[in-house]
C-alpha cells in the first residue's frame, strides 16, 4: 500500500463528496423519494413505475453505476485494497486516484479495458 492514512482520508472525502452529489442527482429524478412521504420504490407497482420512469431510468442508470463504483471504492478503503489496480495488482498513481478516486484500474489497464 503506497498511500498513507492522510492521502486515504482525503480520497475518501472525495468519494463521499461525489457520492453525495450522485445521491442528490438521483433524488432529483424522484426515484428515491422514500424519505419525504413519497412512494417507496420497493413497494410501488414496479411495472408502472418503470413505464413512467423509462426515460428517467436511462439517465439514472449511469448514476446508479457510479454510485456502485463509489461504494466499491469505499469498500476497498475499508478492506485495505484501495489504490491497487484490480487487474495487474500494481499501485495506482496518486494523481490518477485524485482525478478519479473511484477507479479500480491503473491507466494502462483501464485503457486496455475500453
Ligand atoms: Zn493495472
Amino acid at each position: 500500500m503506497a498511500l498513507d492514512n492522510f492521502e486515504i482520508s482525503q480520497l475518501k472525502q472525495l468519494l463521499l463528496d461525489e457520492r453525495k452529489e450522485v445521491t442528490e442527482a438521483l433524488e432529483t429524478f424522484g426515484l428515491s423519494r422514500n424519505t419525504d412521504g413519497g412512494y417507496d420504490p420497493n413497494f410501488a407497482d414496479i411495472s408502472q413505475v418503470t413505464a413512467e420512469k423509462g426515460e428517467a431510468e436511462a439517465l439514472v442508470q449511469p448514476l446508479r453505476e457510479t454510485l456502485i463504483e463509489i461504494d466499491e471504492a469505499l469498500g476497498r478503503i475499508a478492506d485495505g485494497t484501495f489504490g491497487l489496480c484490480m487487474k495487474c495488482g500494481k499501485d495506482i498513481p496518486l494523481e490518477r486516484l485524485e482525478a478519479v478516486p473511484k477507479t479500480k484500474y491503473c491507466a494502462p489497464c483501464a485503457s486496455l479495458l475500453r
